[in-house]
């Protein structure tokens, strides 16, 4: 913006400054109820009730995170230094299992080779819905080193939908921890029942 266009708006700016500073709200009149959210009006207590009802499943969701007992490479030891005492994956409820059907979670920790990938998606398949992804690595992520390898796949989103990447070659271990703690941020914003209901 030039320098005459500068100083021809300024009055414009500080006359509406005034103008706004003289504008009172009518303190006779009530102020209209506005609520947080469609569903948060206490005479619609159907919405009412599916939103605490989704509230409590989520919480639920999210303070048992289970993932997969699944690493594939080097950023496998990053995962499993997670579990170790010093970062305590457990004090959020996240703790590994050793079958697919229990789990709620899948770590791609490491290179996914394209021998590996039909594996990958075979366990992912065997877990129960609902179910999350989270790629750790620059190899899960988008091939890293090995992305013009003739063997290697470049991103495990090509086979598994991915719902959180945690960047790095390794990531560290409090990347991987982050990237548990957004997706239980993303578990708590689920809208299962309202969704339902809005259908
Ligand atoms: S991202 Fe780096 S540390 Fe992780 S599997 Fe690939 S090469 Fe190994």
């Amino acid at each position: 913006m030039s320098l005459n266009a500068l100083l021809t708006k300024r009055p414009i700016l500080a006359s509406n400054l005034i103008a706004l500073k003289h504008i009172k709200r009518d303190k006779s009149k009530p102020v209209k109820y506005k609520p947080y959210s469609p569903f948060g009006h206490p005479k619609r207590w159907v919405e009412w009730t599916l939103v605490r009802l989704d509230d409590v499943i989520n919480w639920g969701r999210k303070c048992s995170l289970w993932p997969m007992t699944f690493g594939l490479a080097c950023c496998a030891v990053e995962m499993m230094h997670m579990a170790a005492p010093r970062y305590d994956m457990d004090r959020f409820g996240v703790v590994f299992r050793a079958s697919p059907r229990q789990t709620d979670v899948i770590i791609v920790a490491g290179t996914v080779t394209n021998k590996m990938a039909t594996c990958v998606r075979k366990v992912y398949d065997h877990m129960p819905e609902p179910k999350w992804v989270i790629s750790m690595g620059s190899c899960a992520n988008y091939g890293g080193y090995y992305h013009y390898s003739y063997s290697v796949l470049r991103g495990a989103d090509r086979i598994i939908p991915v719902d959180i990447y945690v960047p790095g070659c390794p990531p560290t271990p409090e990347a991987l921890l982050y990237g548990v703690l957004q997706l239980q941020k993303k578990v708590k914003r689920l809208r299962h029942f309202q969704m339902w209901y809005r259908k």
